[in-house]
């Protein structure tokens, strides 16, 4: 069993790195991408002490880069297998984490102007150390201060897209980001392409520029994308030799998604894999 996108307190997950492993494990997964949003603390910290691995699952390296389009949009792409050291690519995640804070510093400045009782302190006490600040930090904030009930509230009330309070950091173009992850020897994959909960989604169009950019594979079975979206994602799939991969986007106890709720066949992901030339898979 094969899931290519997961969290971990790296980013926005509630797992620890090495809690998500066990509890892949007992999901039964045999290999599992850690995907945290614009880091690679998660699983260096997990392959700087590998004798704690879980036996039996093999861990996939990666990261969710965040990306905007020129219209604003948000463009999530799944990087795997990618040289984390190469220097280009390493800035680019660096840059947008770095762009997450004054970002946060705004949307909190928003809150209060509307008279919501939340500051930067609260929001840093609720972050794990070292995460990649984030919205949902500042929903854990909200919650802590008994604004709102739980992340998902804090989403559809406060922190949507198209929330009055929110505010986009800096972040690379797609393109960008797939040709930076290629040149570091890894494969990409667009994240939930059609998950038109999440906001706005792109157009055939807009793919059509990813794939020629290298783009190497989508995501297709994911809980949040619909009949509608397969057939989207199948005519993209065959008209631009897009791999197809399911994943869960586990984000630990703050979401419903469960480990390997959707997967990934093991030839899909040798095909991906086949691609890749920046780093490897590894195990205990
Ligand atoms: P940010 O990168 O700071 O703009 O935050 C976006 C992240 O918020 C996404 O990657 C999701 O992990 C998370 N998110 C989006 N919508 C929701 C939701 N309804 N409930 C919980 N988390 C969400
Ligand atoms: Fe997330
Ligand atoms: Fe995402
Ligand atoms: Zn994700």
């Amino acid at each position: 069993m094969i899931d290519l996108h997961t969290h971990t307190t790296a980013s926005d997950g509630t797992d620890e790195p090495f809690e998500m492993l066990e509890n892949a494990r007992k999901a039964g997964l045999t290999m599992v991408a850690m995907t945290d949003h614009d880091t690679t603390e998660g699983w260096r910290e997990v392959r700087s002490k590998r004798d704690q691995i879980p036996a039996g699952l093999t861990i996939i390296p990666g990261a969710e880069v965040s990306t905007r389009t020129q219209l604003g949009m948000s463009v999530h792409i799944v990087g795997l297998l990618f040289d984390a050291e190469n220097i280009q690519l390493a800035k680019l995640l660096a840059d947008t984490r770095d762009d997450r804070i004054p970002r946060m510093e705004k949307m909190v400045e928003k809150l209060q102007v509307a008279g919501y009782q939340v500051t930067m302190e609260d929001v840093e006490e609720v972050k794990p150390v070292g995460a990649t600040l984030g919205r949902p930090h500042l929903a854990d904030a909200l919650i802590k201060n008994g604004i709102v009930g739980s992340r998902d509230e804090a989403f559809a009330e406060l922190l949507h897209n198209n929330s009055e309070f929110y505010v986009s950091h800096w972040a690379p173009s797609p393109v960008e980001a797939i040709k930076a992850i290629a040149a570091a020897g890894g494969v990409s994959i667009l994240a939930h392409p059609f998950a038109e909960k999440r906001g706005a989604v792109l157009s055939f169009g807009e793919v059509t520029d990813l794939a020629a950019a290298g783009l190497n594979g989508i995501e297709r079975n994911k809980r949040d994308q619909d009949e509608a979206a397969h057939s989207k994602i199948d005519q993209l799939s065959s008209e631009h030799n897009l791999i197809k991969v399911g994943s869960s986007d586990y984000h630990g106890s703050a979401r419903a998604n469960q480990l390997g709720e959707e997967q990934t066949p093991l030839d899909l992901w040798e095909n991906l894999a086949s691609k890749a030339s920046g780093d490897e898979v590894f195990t205990r």
